[in-house]
């Protein structure tokens, strides 16, 4: 018998900064000035993450492109994996991407590739807290509570059956 299953979930949806709380808007600000230290030679579309830890230390990333292009990182897991690198016991608790091109901040949001959205359901599994997410485009922002929502049936450790530590 064919059951059909449906998936939905809801998002906050803002038309700019100035309608989100402090912290939030401080957080998207410090996205878009990190996406001016993104090496994007290649695509000229920088994109800069910044992760709020629930210390309230702000950890940002940049994309960083490479001539061999599979080489290259996004923006999101460069600033992961400088959470887990130099944070390693702090834990994220929310998530700011925003990207630039050569005209400037995109008007729309940009949303986290398949890699970086498997990485974030890691990282979220791994600290144990959800990370929310903020899609900050220049006349639009998004608000996700949690990469499940971007990435349902996710792949994770329970299909491995391990136990991490
Ligand atoms: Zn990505």
């Amino acid at each position: 018998m064919i059951r059909t299953k449906n998936i939905s979930f809801s998002y906050e949806e803002y038309e700019n900064t100035e309608e989100l709380n402090k912290d939030d808007r401080e957080l998207v600000l410090i996205a878009r000035e990190t996406a001016l230290n993104a090496y994007a030679p290649y695509s000229k579309f920088r994109v800069g993450a910044a992760i709020r830890l629930e210390s309230g230390i702000i950890v940002c990333g940049a994309n960083v492109e490479n001539a061999a292009f599979p080489s290259g990182i996004c923006a999101e897991r460069s600033a992961i994996s400088n959470v887990v690198s130099n944070h390693h016991n702090d834990k994220p608790t929310v998530i700011a991407i925003a990207a630039l091109t050569e005209k400037g901040l995109t008007d729309e949001t940009i949303s986290p590739c398949g890699n970086c959205r498997q990485v974030i359901a890691e990282e979220e599994s791994r600290s144990g807290n959800k990370i929310r997410i903020i899609l900050a485009g220049r006349n639009k922002i998004q608000i996700i509570d949690s990469i499940s929502s971007l990435l349902p049936l996710q792949f994770n450790k329970m299909n491995l059956k391990v136990n991490l530590p």
